[in-house]
């Protein structure tokens, strides 16, 4: 989300005659997109901000920002912070970027933009995208599920949708310009809805656009993934095999506390339906370890879940209490020291999942979209699958940004290892 924020404001930018730049050390604007889903997240960028502000001695007309959710959340308090920082625009605010940095060139002082409007979609803005084969695309913005432990339904707002029409031209359009796979954006793709078209038609349109090869989405929620949403992933061939679905609990009372709205048995009749209709399906997943109240007993329920479906990857996370939400308030929050222990028993079942899962591909023929010359050597080339797993393999340069197909020798826990077959 915001790789693809930044993707937009870099557009919002340079379409006012700002350049991006590619060089920090002569730029005259440093710009930070940031996340607040965590603290951790927040305490980082903090250290990157105060990092950066030293270049001001030598450049006294840098300006540095901050946009983006943290932004969003801490407003004026981030000057309070860091009295450095030039301005502050949160997420709704883009539109503005230009002429307040403009201004402040102008006139040096602090400027801050925060103010939610629940209803800027961004429409008409076409996002500069970062990479050369992939492109995300925003489909909606906000969230309207109030998960208790959650940040983002404060920080951007309610749910929308984009036009149905503008999400097709944007599509058509990027797939002219060579990106072949993109994934479709949302907190929750699965209530899309733009006057009455859902997601499952959303999806259905997309995958007759023929100038792109593979569609992605993310993130769906367990509770609005639909049965119909499940046949057209199957029916449609540029649907890869790769679903995310937040599982975050494998426990109903931890998940009813959550706000989840759904069950652990509901989460794994969802398993259980996309992989009989998609048999080659990879599921990735979230989950938190350490929610308040999360006993002992709850813990293991997660634990066990995760051992019974097999998710390809999971996204762990240790409970982090954001200011605002119910979670936050509740009184019996696990102490740090648990939660790190429960977080690292998930990350090292899922360690072994992960590579089994990997392994169990050696043998396979795979179509891999070649996307770079590999890290660890020259000789050899990277790209990912259709159900998103990298994959390594010799080859020429010039095979860069084609589509080729790949019998799988070997896995390591992160990365596929073959020999090209054409
Ligand atoms: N909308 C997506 C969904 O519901 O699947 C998730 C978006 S959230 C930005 C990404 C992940 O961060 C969540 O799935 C959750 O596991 C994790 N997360 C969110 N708030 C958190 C918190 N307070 N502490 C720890 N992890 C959190
Ligand atoms: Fe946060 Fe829940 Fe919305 Fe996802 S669905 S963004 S976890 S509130």
């Amino acid at each position: 989300m915001n790789v693809a924020d930044s993707e937009l404001v870099a557009s919002i930018l340079s379409t006012n005659n700002f350049k991006i730049s590619q060089d920090i050390d002569n730029s005259d604007i440093i710009i930070f997109n940031t996340c607040s889903v965590r603290q951790h997240a927040e305490d980082r960028v903090l250290g990157r901000i105060n990092n950066e502000m030293s270049r001001k001695q030598s450049k006294k007309d840098l300006k540095i920002g901050v946009i983006g959710c943290m932004a969003q959340r801490l407003g004026n308090k981030l000057n309070e912070y860091n009295r450095n920082i030039d301005f502050v625009v949160g997420t709704d605010q883009y539109r503005n970027l230009p002429e307040i940095i403009t201004n402040l060139f102008e006139n040096p002082g602090f400027e801050s933009e925060t103010i939610v409007n629940n209803k800027e979609i961004y429409e008409d803005l076409y996002p500069i995208h970062s990479g050369k084969f992939n492109a995300f695309v925003t489909i909606m913005r906000g969230c309207n599920n109030f998960c208790s432990y959650c940040i983002v339904p404060y920080v951007r707002g309610r749910e929308r949708s984009k036009a149905i029409d503008d999400i097709l031209k944007e599509i058509k359009t990027i797939g002219e310009k060579g990106f072949k796979d993109i994934t479709l954006l949302g907190q929750n793709v699965n209530s899309y809805n733009y006057e009455g078209v859902n997601f499952a038609e959303l999806l259905r349109k997309v995958n007759k656009i023929d100038t792109i090869r593979r569609i992605r989405f993310i993130t769906s929620h367990p509770k609005d993934l639909s049965d119909e949403v499940i046949k057209v992933m199957s029916n449609s061939e540029k649907v890869c095999e790769h679903l995310h679905l937040a599982l975050q609990s494998g426990d109903d009372e931890v998940l009813k506390k959550m706000n989840r709205g759904y069950t652990a048995e509901h989460f794994y009749k969802i398993v259980q339906k996309l992989r009989k209709a998609i048999p080659e399906i990879a599921i990735t997943t979230d989950v938190i370890a350490g929610f308040p109240g999360e006993t002992e007993e709850q813990f293991q329920r997660t634990y066990d879940l995760m051992k019974k479906i097999k998710f390809d990857y999971a996204f762990t996370f240790k409970f982090s209490p954001r200011e605002g939400t119910k979670a936050s308030k509740f009184k019996d929050q696990i102490p740090e020291e648990i939660r790190l222990e429960r977080l690292q028993k998930l990350i090292k079942l899922q360690e072994k999942i992960t590579l089994k899962k990997y392994k169990d591909q050696i043998g396979k023929t795979k179509e891999i979209y070649v996307e770079k010359v590999s890290k660890k050597s020259e000789d050899e080339l990277s790209g990912k699958s259709r159900d998103f797993k990298i994959t390594v393999f010799k080859g020429d340069k010039s095979l860069i940004g084609d589509f080729v197909n790949v019998k799988i020798t070997d896995a390591t826990g992160w990365t596929l290892k073959g020999k090209i077959l054409n």
